[in-house]
C-alpha cells in the first residue's frame, strides 16, 4: 500500500517535471529566435559557468565526473567556444567580438580534482577554463593542486586567477586583512607563475564597494562573484555575474538555480534528465 502510493507520487513527479521541460523547451526557443532577430548580433550575454569540485565524492559543492563529461560534451555538440577572460574584457570594454556561442568555464578553490577530472574532459574538446586559487593551500594541501599541475594547465591555456591566500570572505575582516589577502595571493601567483593575476573570484561571493575598490587597487582587472546571471554590457566589471552548477537537482540549492534561470540552463543543456 505504502510503496503503491509512493510510485503513484514518483509517476506524477515525473509527468510534471517532463511537462515543464517541455514548457521551458517551447519557452527557449521562442526567446533565443526573438533575440537573434531583435538585438544586433554584436550584442550578446555571455554566461559564466561556476564550478567548483569534479568528482565522485557526495558534496554539495561536487558535480560528478561523468556529468561533466555530459555537460563539456553537450557544450562542444551545440557549438559553444569557452573564452578566456581576457576575450571577455576586451569585448565588454571595447566591443571586440567573440566567438559564436561564447561561454566561460570557470572553477573556484583550485582542487585537485579540476586538474585530475575536469582537464582530461576539457581537453578532449579544445576548451580551456579559469580557475580561481586559494594560494596558501596549492601545494600545501593535498585536496588542492600543487603548482607544477597549475603550470601545466597554465601551458594549455588554461587561465588562473585569485580566491584570496586564505579563502577569506573579504567583508568579514577589517581593511589591511582584506589588502594582505589580495596582495598576498596576487604576489604568491607571480613568484611561481611568472605573472600577476589579473582577475579575483571572491570568496563566498561576499563584497561591497568598499571591497570592489581594493580589489582594483590591488591590480585586478575584474572579478566575479556567485550572483546568479548572464555578464553583458551593463555588467559591473567588479562583480561580474555567473552561473552556479551543482551535483543534484533534488538538492534545494540545486532547485532553486533552476526555478530562477530554468530557461537558460536549459539552454545551456545543464537541465538534466
Ligand atoms: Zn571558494
Amino acid at each position: 500500500m505504502k510503496s503503491g502510493h509512493r510510485q503513484t507520487c514518483t509517476l506524477i513527479a515525473v509527468i510534471v517535471m517532463l511537462l515543464f521541460i517541455a514548457s521551458t523547451v517551447a519557452g527557449t526557443r521562442a526567446v533565443v529566435a526573438g533575440r537573434d532577430q531583435d538585438k544586433p548580433p554584436s550584442i550578446v550575454d555571455i554566461p559564466i559557468l561556476n564550478y567548483h569540485k569534479v568528482d565522485t565524492i557526495h558534496h554539495s559543492l561536487s558535480v560528478l565526473p561523468e556529468n561533466f563529461e555530459k555537460q563539456m560534451a553537450y557544450l562542444n555538440d551545440n557549438g559553444f567556444h569557452t573564452i578566456t577572460p581576457d576575450q571577455l574584457m576586451a569585448y565588454l570594454k571595447f566591443g571586440k567580438p567573440l566567438p559564436e556561442k561564447p561561454v566561460m568555464i570557470t572553477f573556484d578553490d583550485g582542487y585537485l580534482d579540476n586538474y585530475a577530472n575536469a582537464f582530461p574532459s576539457m581537453k578532449k574538446y579544445g576548451f580551456t577554463g579559469t580557475i580561481f586559487l586559494v594560494t596558501a593551500k596549492i601545494g600545501q594541501d593535498q585536496r588542492f593542486m600543487n603548482w607544477d599541475q597549475v603550470r601545466e594547465m597554465q601551458q594549455a591555456g588554461f587561465v588562473f586567477g585569485s580566491h584570496t591566500a586564505n579563502h577569506t570572505a573579504l567583508t568579514k575582516v577589517d581593511a589591511a586583512q582584506a589588502e594582505a589577502e589580495l596582495v598576498g595571493s596576487r604576489d604568491e601567483m607571480e613568484r611561481q607563475l611568472g605573472q600577476k593575476p589579473r582577475y579575483f573570484a571572491y570568496p563566498t561571493g561576499t563584497y561591497n564597494l568598499q571591497i570592489e575598490q581594493a580589489v582594483r587597487q590591488a591590480g585586478y582587472r575584474a572579478a566575479f562573484t556567485v550572483r546568479y546571471g548572464q555578464v553583458g554590457p551593463d555588467s559591473d566589471l567588479y562583480a561580474l555575474e555567473r552561473i552556479p552548477i551543482f551535483q543534484s537537482e533534488n538538492t534545494f540549492r540545486s532547485f532553486f538555480i533552476r526555478l530562477n534561470g530554468a530557461t537558460l540552463l536549459e539552454r545551456l543543456g545543464m537541465i538534466r534528465n
